[in-house]
């Protein structure tokens, strides 16, 4: 179990007894661009939760432990142990919410990329089939529309004719038509 608080100007500090240590985490910054230091102080294995001050000269955090009594410094600059016990007779005692653990620092660690699966060859598309509604007919290679006699190309395809007797497509070199043997 660690211990939150929220010191203002968007810091937080986090206070966990991790074994004989209690690592100090102080946090900014938003969601993304969090900074953090975090500091593990020989402490023992607290008594007491610990207790946050607020001073003249800063935040002081008062560890009770096994050991006794230890005080820590909480700087934007850092973290940093005071010797002997300060004068907290000012001071005021701010609120410590009680978190699952100190989160992890900064960002989660990327996983590994997986290598990439080599890709596979594009099966060669198959060639559209000319589409048929009652009497209008549509290609899409090259794109033409025939609505009974009428017919309409898209495209760059002007070397194209259509043979007069079935309709079938045929070049304008074409002297018969490929289809119906028609003389065009
Ligand atoms: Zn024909």
């Amino acid at each position: 179990m660690a211990y939150k608080c929220e010191l203002g100007n968007g810091q937080q500090v986090y206070i966990d007894n991790q074994g004989m240590q209690t690592v100090v985490t102080l946090a900014s910054g938003g969601i993304g661009q969090q900074q953090q230091a975090s500091t593990s102080l020989q402490t023992g294995k607290w008594n007491v939760p610990p207790t946050l001050f607020k001073t003249a000269s800063g935040v002081i955090l008062r560890i009770e432990s096994e050991q006794g009594q230890s005080f820590v410094q909480l700087q934007a600059g850092g973290i940093s142990t005071i010797s002997g016990a300060p004068s907290l007779s000012n001071a005021e005692v701010l609120s410590l919410q009680q978190v699952e653990a100190t989160p992890s620092q900064g960002m989660a660690p990327m996983e590994p990329m997986k290598p990439m699966e080599p890709m596979q060859p594009m099966e060669p598309m198959e060639p559209m089939k000319p589409m048929k509604m009652g009497n209008m007919e549509m290609n899409m290679n090259p794109m033409e529309m025939r609505m009974g006699n009428m017919s309409m190309q898209m495209g760059t395809n002007s070397g194209r004719r259509f043979c007069s007797q079935c309709g079938a497509t045929v070049t304008a070199s074409d002297r018969f038509c490929s289809s119906c043997g028609f003389q065009l």
